[in-house]
């Protein structure tokens, strides 16, 4: 996978480029499936308002993202990341660099539109395979989450501000690790097979269903009973 980035910035581009070649193997690996073909650039903050993307206005810098506007995609990364990427571990920017992949994996075919919490699980959870995969410990990262940021990932409505959008994804993170703990990471390769031969838009209901299935025996009943699932805050 082509990683492009100024001179100036092959310092902070080495691990990134670890980061990512472990990504894009591991994730084909988990997947069974071939890569896309994806370019990802390391942007510095000066160029961030020139960087590929999907609407004319300019992203908040330091958020990573995926965009489809150029060819091949690209995976646009910041120079920094934002301070609203919590816990600062040692676990956070390979995790957001493999979310971010999980994102260009699963639109490297047609998908239908599906409820946010889905979406953003299915890229959680992959990411946190790929750690399992290649042996980054998460445990001092999950333990430093808020489990309980008063809503659950079916509950929360955005539009929300960025602190809470990171609860969500957090919490997002503790389900998809505690999924993996539960079923292995074999019910990843059916959540995104099954998305891809999905032809109707996908509702909070039938989101449920196909991720419960593709847990396995018991997944459903499994999904209801977590707390980060329920409907509101236990
Ligand atoms: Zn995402």
């Amino acid at each position: 996978m082509p990683f492009l980035y100024a001179p100036r910035l092959a310092g902070k581009a080495r691990p990134l480029s670890g980061y990512l070649a472990q990504g894009y193997k591991t994730l084909g690996q988990i997947l069974c499936v071939e890569p896309p073909r994806i370019i990802a650039f390391l942007v510095s903050d000066e160029d961030w308002n020139r960087a590929p993307r999907d609407n004319t206005r300019p992203y908040p810098p330091g958020l990573p993202y995926f965009t489809r506007s150029v060819e091949p995609p690209a995976l646009i990364l910041p120079e920094e990341l934002s301070t609203v990427f919590r816990p600062r571990t040692a676990a956070t920017l390979p995790l957001t660099v493999w979310h971010e992949l999980a994102h260009a994996f699963l639109l490297g075919r047609e998908v239908v539109r599906t409820p946010a919490w889905f979406g953003e699980f299915v890229a959680q959870a992959a990411s946190a395979a790929v750690a399992r995969r290649v042996g980054l410990p998460l445990e001092g990262h999950l333990s430093r989450i808020e489990r309980e940021p008063g809503f659950t990932v079916r509950g929360f409505r955005g539009p929300a501000g960025a602190e809470d959008q990171m609860s969500f994804q957090n919490l997002l993170l503790l389900l998809g690790v505690a999924a993996l703990e539960e079923f292995g990471e074999g019910f990843l390769q059916g959540v995104f097979h099954a998305l891809w031969e999905e032809d109707e838009i996908v509702d909070g209901e039938r989101a449920e269903e196909l991720l419960g299935d593709s847990l396995g025996q018991g997944g459903r009943e499994w999904l209801e009973s977590r707390p980060e699932f329920q409907e509101d805050p236990l």
